[in-house]
This record gives structure tokens, sequence and C-alpha cells, in this order.
């Protein structure tokens, strides 16, 4: 691994990585951000690989941050008695919301969300399992949805449905979600994902439950429904990250529309100062292959480029055969992405009033590491912000966050071109800091005598949003 990556890869867990010599090698492979999928599986295997991850972490000495994802209003049909069927194209099927939840067969099948009838019209289309399979609707009743097929194949088990355009009005957060939050919680997770918000208001309602059950979480917005889209602006500024989730968002809004929104939201986001992962399907053949296709080295360069702060794995990590091959696949394709100066939308906020004074700092020091020989930048910092800020503009420069809260450093995880670092300033005369925090970096063989840095730090070191300091050094000096 090259500690020089800026981009951060996030790695799903799941059976995959319950191999724990497997696991060890994808942590030492470069991933630093650990998704448990609740979605699937019961909460002590969550918390068993939640460990898994924390204890090998420490064993290296490597910080991790740990994200939860829930859930959410996924609309998922039945069972079937034979556990799948084949649906040929013609034919008509019905989605029945009275039907036992394993009885279903070629003509009919139950359904678990019992508004959907009202949700949707005569001749909207339906697509089931990521859209591998398409209905059309052609007659709605109380408790029946009657289809026409569209396009068929074998349709199995539990397999999600999508409204094209998507105007399904369930919550965002379930019953499910608000245990959910809770446990998220009590794991002490860094990060808490929220699965097809519509709007702020639903990212606005899961940090009042998650302060209600006492957390401080980083919420991230899954981008995966049309109408997030729609209110986007308002989405990334109630959230702390959001997360470009193409496997859903893709079959609600067509595929062919992901690339430029992809490119869109990333640039809103970073305008918003706040990180994106982009996300599903990034090395999807190599849930079976030891290599990636030419299509998805090309997809994790392009977000690269797009300016993403995280490429995400999911089946590759959680399912697949070689985790440790899929995460030096994204290791190796970031890196060389991030040679290239082509990056377009990091740029200095010209027209920008600034509100704050870390604000000014941070851009001040970016500006003069890009056009100064800097070896690294050094950000004393309590909550995380100003690398996080510094990290918004477009550099090759190292950002080395130094903190000593535990929560601060594994909230950096995400940030693009940020590295975190654990350093107690409390008990250090305020005149020999800079050196101090110089010396810490040194012993940890990142800088050596000569090497000229920046720092940046606040008068009063223990409160938050102070960095109010640039100061440039030469290491030994
Ligand atoms: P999921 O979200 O993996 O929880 O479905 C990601 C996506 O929809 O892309
Ligand atoms: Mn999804």
């Amino acid at each position: 691994m090259n500690t020089l990556r800026r981009t951060k890869i996030v790695v799903t867990v799941g059976p995959s990585l319950d191999d724990l010599s497997m696991l060890e090698r994808v942590i030492l492979a470069g991933g630093v951000i650990f998704r448990a999928n609740f979605s699937h599986g019961e909460m002590d295997v969550h918390e068993k690989r939640i460990q898994n991850v924390r204890l090998l972490a420490e064993k290296h000495g490597i910080s991790v941050a740990i994200l939860v994802d829930l859930q959410g209003p996924k609309i998922r049909i039945g069972k079937f008695i034979n556990h799948q069927v084949t649906l040929v194209e013609g034919q008509k099927f019905v989605l029945d919301t009275e039907l036992g939840d394993a009885l279903g067969n070629e003509h009919t099948v139950s359904l678990g969300y019992r508004d959907l009838p009202k949700d949707v019209r005569v001749d909207d289309t339906l697509l089931l399992d990521d859209g591998r399979i398409v209905f059309k609707v052609i007659q709605v009743e109380v408790n029946k949805i009657f289809c026409h097929v569209l396009v068929g194949g074998v349709l199995s088990d539990n397999k999600g449905i999508n409204r094209l355009g998507g105007g399904l009005s369930a919550a965002a957060l379930t019953d499910k979600d608000r245990v959910h939050i809770k446990e998220a919680v009590r794991l002490n997770a860094d990060y808490i994902a929220v699965s097809f918000p519509r709007n702020a208001d639903d990212i606005h309602l899961a940090r009042t439950l998650l302060q209600a059950a006492g957390g401080t979480q980083g919420i991230i917005a899954k981008i995966e429904r049309s109408e997030a889209i729609t209110h986007i602006e308002s989405i990334i500024q109630a959230s702390d990250a959001i997360m470009i989730a193409r496997g859903d968002l893709g079959v609600e809004i067509g595929d062919a529309e992901l690339p430029a929104v992809q490119k869109k939201i990333i640039k809103i986001a970073r305008t918003f100062n706040k990180p994106v992962i982009t996300a599903t399907q990034m090395l999807e053949t190599m849930i079976n292959n030891t290599i990636p296709t030419r299509a998805e080295v090309s997809d994790v360069a392009n977000a690269v480029l797009d300016g993403t702060d995280a490429v995400m794995l999911s089946g590759e990590t959680a399912v697949g055969r070689y985790p440790d091959k899929a995460v030096a696949a994204m290791d190796r394709i970031c890196l060389s992405a991030e040679k290239h100066n082509s990056v377009k939308i990091m740029r200095y906020p010209k027209e920008r009033q600034m509100k704050q004074v870390d604000d000014a700092i941070a851009m001040a020091t970016m500006y003069t590491a890009n056009h100064l020989t800097i070896k690294a930048i050094i950000a004393l910092t309590e909550s995380g912000t100003t690398p996080l800020l510094m990290s918004r503009i477009n550099s090759n420069i190292p950002i080395y966050g130094l903190s000593r809260h535990p929560v601060t450093l594994r909230l950096m995880n995400l940030y693009r071109g940020v590295y975190p670092i654990l350093f107690e300033p409390t008990h250090i005369d305020r005149r020999i800091l800079n050196k101090a925090a110089i010396a810490e970096l040194q012993n940890r063989g990142i800088l050596s005598a000569g090497d000229r840095v920046i720092v940046t730090k606040g008068d009063l070191i223990g409160v938050h949003g102070r960095t109010n300091s640039m100061k440039i050094m030469i290491v030994g000096e």
C-alpha cells in the first residue's frame, strides 16, 4: 500500500471477510472505511465483524472508520414456493400485498410494502432485481398490482422493486432503521448512512433520532432516489457526507443518466465542503475474477478524476472471492489517476465570501502549498474541520490531520488527501508546539531535516473551529 494515495477506499464487510487472514490483507492493502450493511444479516454477526476489523487494524496501528449502512425502505417482493420462477415476456403477473410471504409462483408474489398499490399508476414501469426484470402496470386494486411482463427472466426470493422515475412515498427511516440507529451508537460506529432519503427532512429526522440515542456519528446521505436529485443541495447541506449509491439510483433515473449525474453531484458536494463516496459495481467482475475489466478500471479512475473522496467496494469484498485483490486494484488505479492533473473541480472559490477564519487559513494554506515547494501540511485539529476544508482543494501535498480525539481521527479517514495522526498537544508548551508536531512526523519517518512544511493551528488548543494561523517552517531549523 502506498500511504500517499489520496482517494480513500470503503470496504463492505461480509462473509468473505470472516476469514481473518483475508481481512488482515484487506486492511494492509489500504481499506480504511469498513461498511456494515444492515440490510443483511444478524446484529451479532455485524458486531463480530466490526470487532474483527478494529482488532486487526489496531494490531497494525492503522486508523479505520466504521460505517453502519441502514437498510431504509427498500421495497422487496416476498418468497416463491420454489424460491425462484421464470417469467416470460408478455405474460401477466400480480404483486399482491395480501398473499402469504412464501407463497409466490409463476403468476403472483407477495409484497412487503403494503402502500405500493397506492403509489403506482397504470402505465408505470416497475423494475425488479436492479432492472433485470421489467413490468408495466396495467391495473391497480387496493391490494394488488396487475402487471404485464415487458422483460422476463429468472426472478428469485426477496428481490428489490423500484419505480422508474421514483415517487414512492415510503419514508426513509423505517421502524427497523430506528432500532438500528441505536445499535450503531452502541457499536460506536463513526458514520451512519441513511438509505433512500427523499429530502433534507429525512436527514434532519435521522439526526434527531441519532441525538436522542446519544450519538454524534457523521450522517451520510445515500443518493439513490430521483427525489434526492431534485433536493440535492439541501440534502448535502443537512448531511456530513454523501454517497452516490449508483445501484438503486441507476434503476430509478436510468443507467445512462448516471455518469453525468455523478459528476454533477460530486461537484456540488465539494462546493458545500462535504465529502463524497462513489459506490456500487466499481469492480463488480472481481467478485469472481482476479483482475478488473478495462471498463471498471476506467470507472474507478473517472471517479477519482471527478474529485470523489472515496470509492466503495460492495459485493467485491463482502461475498467476492478476491477481496484483497479488489482493494489492491483500487489502490493502484486511484494512485495512477491521481498523478494526472486533470481534476477540474477543486479550484479556489474565487467569488466565495469566507465566513470563517479557519476557512481562510485552509484556503491560504492550500494556495501556498500548491505554489511553493512544500513537503507536507500539518493541521493541528480538534474537530477535523480545517483538514476537511483543505481537502476540498486539488493538491498533491499530503495533509496530516493531527488530533488528540480518536473520533476526529477516524472521521478524517474519509477525506481525500487527509491522513489522521494521533497527537496530544495539551501538555506541550505552546512555544514549542509546532516543533513537537513536526517531530511527531519525523519520528514516523514522514519528514526529514530540510523539508519545508506548513503548520496550522488555533490559539486555544482544545477549542473547536478556532484555527487561526499558518506557519511555514523548515524541519530541523
Ligand atoms: P445498497 O446501496 O448497496 O445498500 O443497495 C448502494 C446502492 O444502491 O448503490
Ligand atoms: Mn441502495
